[in-house]
């Protein structure tokens, strides 16, 4: 990103990157090296930094939160409060070793936690919303020239209790710091170029997209696209916060998430209205409950499964049924309460939940035929389906899943460089 007087020596306070790094990011030497190299980068161009880290490794890795989890599950389990105690350390764990690393290139650096940074948070452990930030702890230590180094994914909740924020928290972390600090830019460090058409682990011909709305990819983030949290875009977006997300180890651009759908190449505003579609995600496993109910018994159905705090999804009111979808671990306790208040319910499990999503999408007539022609075609069976403005989805077999987010790749041409197209001639002017 090119920000104007980058080379001025810094007059007042220095403009503040907040730089997010992903489990994967900081696991291994070269890894932190890098992590090193670019907080260098930053100074040396007279900005402050602030980093936030997520525990080091994904499942296997010693101090990855998979393993604590599991090392307290092998006990038998822990209530929810000391779970969060536990899973708070990974993170933790890993801002030591950066301040470390960056001590090491002469960068002196100071770790805190979610609570020293000033998170605070309401009391769901493991899945804690924020409720404050006030991070005071972290301005002091750039007054005295340090780089903090946030322990992410955690806060405190007004009791003192640790609490952690749920997968993905650490851009949640970040996100904030950003948006409390008045940062200028939001970077996020993972494994990938970038935010991309699909998830490259199904389509290996996704291509990274330069630039996206907010709007987009708090879209596809909410549809499972897991590459940033859907919290962390709903704060940038609040904020007007950019956020660019960007491999750690490579030199490519990334992603530029913003208000405007403008690339590094500046190129035109309306050249993404093209487009129908932006990406393509999937979730699972999910599953199907399908409640036999007459007319005026909704109420009771959905009151039933909302009392016991489960959220649905794809919900189809029908005169003599009504069907949703749950998370697949939660489908029993749903089925359970809709049982308790004297429905019959089947459960189908083993499902996913396929999305189209792009802002080009609303209004646009034969978007949902497309995709059913694809899915089709694919030989994917299709349960239910869904829209909104921007999204149109669908619930497939857990088994199809990957077959239907190639499908619906190729159908929207979504490998193709769309940078390389021409702006619309017949269009003038900017809608802003
Ligand atoms: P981190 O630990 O850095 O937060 P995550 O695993 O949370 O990393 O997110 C990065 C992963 O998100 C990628 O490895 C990729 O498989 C997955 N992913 C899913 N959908 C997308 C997408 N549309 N674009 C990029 N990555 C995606
Ligand atoms: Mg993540």
């Amino acid at each position: 990103m090119s920000v104007p007087g980058a080379f001025e020596p810094a007059r007042g306070p220095r403009p503040i990157v907040v730089q997010k790094y992903g489990g994967t990011t900081v696991v291994d030497e070269a890894g932190r090296e890098a992590l090193a190299r670019r907080v260098r980068e930053r100074l040396d161009e007279g900005r402050d930094v602030v980093v936030v880290v997520s525990a080091m490794g994904r499942k296997g890795s010693p101090y990855a939160t998979d393993t604590l989890i599991e090392l307290v599950r092998n006990e038998g389990g822990a209530p929810p409060r000391d779970l969060d105690l536990v899973l708070s350390c990974g993170e933790i764990i890993a801002a030591v070793v950066v301040v470390a690393r960056l001590f090491r290139h002469g960068m002196p650096a100071v770790a805190l936690t979610g609570a020293q940074a000033g998170l605070v948070t309401d009391s769901t452990h493991g899945d804690a919303r924020l409720l404050s930030l006030e991070p005071a702890r972290v301005r002091a230590a750039l007054a005295r020239g340090l780089v903090p180094v946030v322990a992410g994914f955690q806060g405190v909740d007004e009791s003192g209790e640790v609490t952690t924020l749920g997968r993905g928290g650490s851009d949640t972390t970040a996100a904030a710091l950003g948006a409390a600090l008045g940062a200028e830019l939001v970077e996020i460090f993972t494994d990938v170029d970038g935010i991309k058409t699909a998830d490259p682990r199904i389509v290996p011909d996704a291509r990274t997209l330069p630039s996206v709305t907010y709007e987009e990819v708090f879209q596809m983030a909410h549809e499972g696209a897991r590459v940033v949290h859907p919290r962390a875009v709903e704060l940038a977006m609040r904020a007007g916060l950019p956020l660019l997300v960007r491999d750690a180890r490579g030199e490519v651009p990334g992603t530029l998430v913003s208000r405007h759908p403008l690339g590094p190449k500046e190129r035109p505003l309306w050249a993404g209205y093209r487009d129908v579609a932006t990406g393509v995600t999937h979730r699972a496993p999910v599953a199907l409950l399908r409640v036999p109910a007459g007319p005026g018994e909704e109420p009771r159905v959905f009151r039933a499964v909302a009392d016991a705090g489960i959220s649905i999804d794809l919900i189809n009111i029908q005169p003599e049924l009504k069907s949703f979808t749950v998370p697949e671990d939660r489908a029993e306790e749903a089925a359970n309460a809709l049982r308790r208040e004297g429905f019959a319910v089947e459960v189908v499990p083993g499902c996913a939940k396929v999305s189209v999503v792009g802002s080009g999408i609303h209004g646009r007539p034969g978007v949902t035929a497309a995709i059913v022609e694809a899915l089709v075609a694919a030989g994917v069976r299709i349960l239910a389906s869904t829209d909104s403005h921007v999204t149109v989805s669908c619930l497939v077999p857990r088994d199809d899943m990957e077959r239907a987010v190639r499908a619906l790749h190729a159908a929207f041409d979504l490998a193709r460089d769309r940078d390389a197209l021409q702006a619309m001639p017949e269009m003038e002017g900017r809608e802003e």
